[in-house]
């Protein structure tokens, strides 16, 4: 089977009627840039910086950071590379920041919140990502943004940096396109909003899903509940999806729904641009894109959006593949 995906390192990223998407992969650290392109990434979708602070007793330099990023952006010559700034609280934790035990973490001081009121880290994150950008085709995104103001106050820092950057005589890429993660049901519900304001959206499904079925993503107990066809989880998708385009900008999808081969057809259906996912999911998803029509996918999203149950959902995808 392997051997038989192995055309598709080369071949577009097109479906059976010829429509293109972008396959991206996600990435944690930069050497696992090799794999993405091994296996015909177009991009990075989703490039997690957290490992940069991660394991260790003190918070990363900007050197280190610029260097980091400009590691992977010279690698990708040029293809669209996305990078998330920090995302850390929640599940993961930093001892030398020294936060407060949290009754709720994943509802606590985590991401954009942290990075918004410790300002300095934030800022030397920003600085590293600006002096970097020369390197190549660079996208900065901000994880869990809830508010409007959120996303307006991490892009008033951004632009803060760049003029202090500019002044003090750097070149700093004049293209870098600034967007946020959509994972939070408040984010997606007023995507229309943020569509007007962000160059891109991106879907990030492993917290949306948790967050609209209150259904913990790590806790067992109630997997059950983590339902990535459950028929809320797949309008609010549609919602971010529409917003994005009747605002001319791109949508992606850097959640693990992107590669999976039930939400891939549905995706496709509702016009999503750019699906990223591990490397290992790129040519399997390649192959199935190639075998779909996206003019048919949009009776099969028609009805499957009249479903009333996640089960009822990935039965009707899996009959129409057949
Ligand atoms: C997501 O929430 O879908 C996502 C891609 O981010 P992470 O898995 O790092 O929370
Ligand atoms: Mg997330």
């Amino acid at each position: 089977e392997n051997e038989l995906l192995k055309k598709y390192i080369k071949l577009p990223s097109m479906s059976a009627d010829g429509q293109s998407v972008e396959i991206a992969g996600n990435i944690g650290r930069p050497e696992d840039v090799d794999a993405v392109l091994e296996n015909g990434g177009e991009g990075i979708g989703l490039f997690r910086t957290e490992f940069l602070y991660m394991d260790r007793d003190e918070l990363p330099t900007e050197e280190e950071q610029f260097n980091a990023y400009k590691t992977v952006l010279t690698k990708m010559e040029g293809r669209p590379t996305v990078v998330r700034t920090l995302d850390i609280g929640g599940d993961k934790e930093l001892p030398y920041l020294k936060l407060l035990t949290e009754m709720n973490p994943f509802l606590g001081y985590r991401a954009i919140r942290l990075c918004l009121e410790q300002a300095e880290i934030f800022r030397t994150q920003l600085r590293a990502l600006l002096r970097a950008s020369v390197y190549g085709n660079l996208k900065i995104m901000f994880p869990m943004i809830a508010t409007l103001d959120e996303f307006r106050a991490a892009k008033a820092l951004l632009f803060e940096e760049k003029q202090k950057l500019v002044v003090e005589g750097a070149a700093v890429s004049e293209q870098i396109e600034i967007g946020m993660m959509v994972e939070i049901p408040s984010a997606a519900v007023i995507a229309d909003l943020f569509a007007q304001e962000a160059d891109f959206l991106s879907i990030g499904t492993n917290d949306l899903i948790q967050y609209t079925l209150a259904a913990d993503r790590m806790n067992e107990r109630v997997s059950y509940l983590y339902q990535p066809y459950h028929p809320a989880v797949l309008r609010l998708i549609k919602m971010v999806i529409d917003a994005a385009h009747s605002n001319g900008k791109w949508v992606g999808m850097c959640g693990e729904m992107a590669g999976d081969e039930i939400a891939v057809p549905i995706l496709l259906g509702l016009g999503l641009d750019e699906f990223s996912m591990s490397s290992s999911s790129i040519l399997k998803t390649r192959s199935l894109l190639s075998k779909l029509s996206k003019e048919k996918l949009a009776e099969l999203v028609e009805h499957v959006l009249m479903l009333k149950t996640s089960s009822e959902v990935e039965q009707h995808v899996k009959k129409f593949r057949i």
